[in-house]
């Protein structure tokens, strides 16, 4: 009985001591306030959310929060209530990246909560980091786009807040670019890069060899100068284990009242300290980062600080490890002043698997119309800038570029460009593509006419030509040179070129008739000629322009003319064209061989310059290639196959997908050996018309002064009435001994060396000896021998290869019937719909093929990618015969005067008035070191000559993105110790600006920024 009244006495007392504590525990006052202790584990827990700018939905109805039955997703929330979380707790903090929403969110709020922003933003609360309008993709995405979309956004955060972002922020693109680590991290100050998905194999290893963090460096050229700090989340961007706490997430929150049942304090202490030891157990230094976040949250910010806040109480008394509230730069510093060495890593992190049958290639291609736009317009914003900037016409009232500039930077978003959103939200992008152009399109033939009538001096209001421009010339269609003619007024055609060196090119135009003669900028009557459009260009013709413009147009064009045009640099020629009665001009009809009784032409040889390109027409496409001035000889055989997409049935679930590339099987598309084809020969080119199959059909040009063969391609619909998905690649086959080797280029930049079924960075372990070889490219790839190069250049991002030595393959287009389960829950089978009919979508593009001497294929795929990236502009208008355009216009002009030009190692990519009156000047090398014999050496621009007649009174080089100076950016970047390094000098750069001299020099690859300040920009053409 003793013993029992003892336990009585006992349990009282505990209930009593039970009641105090309950007094003490209605409010607990959560100490937040720890930062890093020296000595201990630091758990840098970094509060964030991932809001992808269009996927699911798009970006508009994830910020507003609509659409929710697809994903209950609301950016606003998320802002909102992390103004109030942030708040309530000083020491509590936040990153935001993606300035699309916030800007979005921004120009909503008012007075009294911008001004709390500010304060959050200065005591370092609230962190931008990444800071572009999107987290841009870095396989399918050009390296002037990603420029373009993250100055964007730098400098919205330089004008509202004054601060300059320091950390890269990619944490859910699939697979890292080189260009990203270089380019978009190092040179615009970021001191540290960070991102989560990496090969799973290379993964492994790294968490083995504590290498989740490296100093990346992404150039040769650039070498050590452009190192950046990287590191590699160990799981994905997400909490380690069972930490998160939106409302709805189902991870055990910290009960730590104990007047309410299942207290669990300890427990989740014990997890906590769990899993911090265990990521601390891969990671060098005593510092680790807790991504605490995924896509979409904090919605309810409270609902994650409020378990933060425990956390960092509970886990800081039981004193085992120690955590608080930090920011990837927080982390970066602590990194740095750890004083460790880091190994280094070089080329980039491509391609990306996240299982055995995962690889990430198929969207290297997907949705290959959606990137060819993005292409075309990419290269047009560059001109429409150069124009905008010429004409001063950003001071008028009028259209401008920056509703296109807008819709481009959205558009590089990792579900963007990439192909792996949902339909309706690809036609969102595209819609605002659409919006954009159309702004900028007025903008350019408003420009051209003032430019045109400058001389005349009519003001850039009062301008009376009207120019109209042919965005769907691709698919045959331009009603201004369709029409004008065919109403007997005269064609006058404008052709600007926004390359800083002169350019002599072939152009074509639609016309309906083939009596018609071509006059030059001084009237004098032209060599042109007169090509037959071929079938399958009028078929896509009438099917897609009803379906982009609703109306069929009334009359069909039955010939292109094409002719040379010769365009200073930055400037225009006008040429004219006028309706004949007779023939007896110099338009020349081409001769044609079309197909005899058994489908095959007599003709076989094509090219009357220094190409030739002869046809085997018993073997499928087999080419005999010789080029009289450089002696190469090569026979290649070109076949289009298609991969079976696996449809993920029965047990292995894995198909191949908008995201995935899973193929199972190859298939020839065209298994007849004998290839109908028509040929078409005449003074300025030589076409052939190839029928492979009935949704396949290529023609081949060779210019007389060109020395390449130009692919035009027409794939689809691909059909799939045997249900099953098709993957459709185009490969070239040679004798080259390439040894598994071949190079694909970085975001249109740097080219790397790829070996087939090699990793420079781990042991490889094949399962898709096809998949897991595919590269991403954006200009082009190229295999090599002991003699030769051969080169393909492309004109969008599509995936490439070289599966068999002496082979190239490129992949045009992807139809696939199965989701690949990577969460857009949509099959990629991209249809056209056309008065309620839907087919499969028809992809049209082009790609470049040359073959060089060893060691001279640089320059042609430098050279020739500036060509594609920035055609030559077109814009037509029209007058009657008998009056004089020379009257009222000027027909040539350049922005330097015609006398000066960029060296051919040079581009200029930004030209570009800003809102302030200053100037943006971008200029590039375009070869790397070693590249080239003549042109991989320091270039040099005269900016004085470049703006003849324009005095520059201000000169100011920035990073990149222009946010901050060069010399403040190098002098703020953290310097990394690397792991063995001799520490030697970086590689010579170009020397600061004299502003007296007013010279740039450019070491290879170098991209130097400046802001420009003139005393009134103008031009007296
Ligand atoms: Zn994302």
């Amino acid at each position: 009985m003793a013993s029992l009244s003892r336990l009585f006495l006992l349990l009282f007392l505990f209930l009593v001591h039970l009641r105090w504590c309950t007094v003490d525990a209605v409010y607990i006052a959560y100490n937040t306030s720890a930062g890093i202790v020296e000595g201990k584990l630091n758990v840098h827990l970094v509060p964030h959310t991932h809001d992808d700018v269009g996927w699911l939905k798009t970006v508009d109805q994830y910020y507003v929060g609509s659409n929710n039955s697809i994903q209950g997703a609301c950016v606003q929330n998320v802002l909102d209530s992390m103004v109030q979380a942030l708040m309530e707790d000083k020491n509590r903090k936040f990153i935001y990246v993606e300035q699309a929403f916030f800007q979005r969110w921004w120009r909503q709020q008012s007075n009294a909560v911008k001004d709390l922003v500010r304060r959050f933003v200065k005591s370092g609360q609230l962190e931008f980091t990444n800071g572009g309008m999107c987290m841009h993709d870095e396989a399918t995405v050009h390296y002037i786009d990603m420029i373009d979309q993250t100055t964007l956004g730098h400098r919205f955060l330089k004008m509202e807040f004054e601060i300059v972002p320091k950390i890269g922020w990619q944490i859910d693109p699939f697979g890292h670019s080189a260009v990203q680590a270089y380019l978009l991290s190092a040179e615009v100050g970021f001191d540290a890069l960070y991102f989560s998905r990496i090969d799973y194999q290379d993964l492994t290893k790294r968490k083995d060899t504590k290498t989740l963090e490296v100093i990346w460096r992404g150039s040769k050229s650039l070498s050590s100068s452009s190192d950046v700090f990287t590191g590699i989340f160990p799981k994905d961007y997400e909490p380690p284990g069972d930490f998160y706490f939106e409302v709805d997430d189902t991870s055990p929150v910290v009960q730590d009242d104990p007047l309410l049942f299942d207290y669990n304090v300890q427990e989740r202490v014990n997890d906590f300290v769990a899993a911090a030891v265990s990521q601390a157990n891969i990671t060098r230094s005593n510092h680790i980062m807790f991504t605490m976040g995924t896509d979409f949250r904090y919605q309810y910010a409270k609902s994650w600080f409020r378990q933060l806040d425990k956390f960092i109480h509970y886990v800081n008394l039981d004193g085992r490890v120690n955590t608080f509230y930090s920011t990837p730069s927080i982390y970066t510093k602590a990194k740095y002043a750890s004083n460790e060495s880091w190994p280094l890593k070089t080329d980039d992190f491509f391609p990306y698997a996240d299982g055995l049958n995962r690889y990430w290639t198929g969207y290297f291609t997907s949705r290959p119309a959606l990137k060819g736009y993005i292409r075309v317009l990419s290269g047009y914003y560059l001109a429409a800038r150069q124009l905008e900037l010429l004409t001063s016409s950003r001071n008028k009232k009028g259209p401008t570029t920056d509703s296109l500039g807008d819709a481009l930077a959205l558009t590089q978003h990792h579900d963007a460009v990439t192909g792996t959103e949902k339909q309706h939200v690809a036609n969102d992008y595209a819609k605002r593509l659409a919006i954009g152009y159309t702004e900028a399109e007025r903008l350019v033939g408003k420009s051209l006419s003032y430019l045109a009538e400058s001389a005349f001096g009519s003001g850039f209001s009062n301008t009376s030509t009207k120019f109209e421009q042919c965005l769907l010339i691709n698919v045959t269609y331009c009603p201004s040179s369709e029409l004008h003619l065919s109403r007997g007024k005269r064609l006058v055609v404008l052709v600007y070129n926004s390359l800083g060196w002169n350019r002599e090119d072939v152009i074509r135009i639609p016309v309906a008739s083939e009596l018609v003669l071509v006059q030059d900028h001084e009237g004098t009557e032209i060599e042109s000629q007169i090509i037959p459009i071929a079938n399958a260009s009028l078929d896509l013709r009438r099917t897609y322009v009803k379906a982009y413009t609703g109306n069929s147009p009334s009359m069909e064009p039955k010939f292109w003319l094409a002719f040379s045009v010769n365009v200073p640099p930055f400037g225009f020629s006008t040429y004219f064209i006028t309706p004949t009665k007779e023939k007896g001009s110099k338009a020349i009809i081409s001769d044609s061989y079309v197909p005899q009784e058994n489908g095959i032409s007599t003709i076989r040889e094509v090219g009357s310059g220094n190409l030739r390109l002869k046809f085997d027409t018993e073997k499928g496409i087999s080419y005999h290639y010789s080029n009289r001035r450089t002696s190469v000889n090569s026979s290649i055989e070109q076949s289009y196959l298609y991969y079976k997409g696996f449809d993920g049935s029965k047990t292995d679930t894995q198909s191949s997908g908008a995201y995935v590339f899973r193929p199972n099987g190859t298939v020839s598309a065209a298994p007849e050996i004998k290839i109908p084809l028509a040929v078409y020969k005449g003074p300025i080119l030589d076409e052939v018309h190839f029928k492979i199959t009935p949704w396949i059909q290529q023609i081949v040009r060779v210019y007389k002064k060109k020395e390449h063969v130009e692919v035009e391609y027409i794939v689809g619909p691909v059909p799939i009435d045997d249900k099953v998905g098709k993957e459709v690649v185009t490969q070239f086959s040679t004798f080259m001994e390439t040894n598994k080797t071949f190079y694909t280029d970085s975001n249109g930049r740097d080219f790397i060396k790829r070996i087939r079924d090699f990793r420079s960075d781990w042991e490889l372990k094949v399962h898709e000896p096809v998949a897991g070889n595919y590269y991403p490219l954006n200009l082009g790839m190229f295999i090599k021998d002991k003699s030769t190069e051969l080169s393909l250049l492309v004109d969008r991002a599509i995936g490439g290869s070289s599966i068999l030595d002496g082979q190239v393959e490129l992949m045009l287009h992807r139809r696939l019937l199965h989701d690949d389960g990577k969460g857009v829950a949509e099959s990629l089978n991209e249809t056209v719909c056309v008065n309620d009919k839907c087919d499969g979508l028809i992809v049209q593009g082009k790609f470049y093929l040359s073959v060089d001497p060893l060691g001279e294929g640089a320059r042609w795929r430098r050279t020739t990618g500036q060509d594609i990236y920035s055609p030559l502009l077109l814009a037509f208008s029209e007058e009657e015969i008998g009056t004089k355009w020379t009257d009222k216009h000027i027909t040539t002009l350049s922005l330097t005067g015609n006398s000066y030009k960029l060296p051919d190692n040079v581009a200029l990519i930004t030209l570009q008035s800003l809102e302030d009156g200053s100037v943006l000047l971008r200029l590039a090398h375009l070869y790397e070191v070693g590249e080239d014999k003549d042109l991989s050496v320091m270039a040099s621009v005269n900016l004085k000559k470049l703006f003849k007649g324009n005095k520059i009174r201000g000169i100011k080089e920035t990073s990149l993105t222009a946010n901050q100076g060069r010399d403040e950016m190098e002098k703020n970047r953290l310097k990394w110790r690397i792991e063995g390094s001799d520490g030697l000098e970086g590689p010579v750069r170009g020397r600061p600006v004299d502003s007296s001299e007013l010279v740039v020099e450019l070491a290879p690859m170098e991209i130097r920024t400046f802001l420009l300040l003139f005393d009134s920009l103008s031009y007296d053409f």
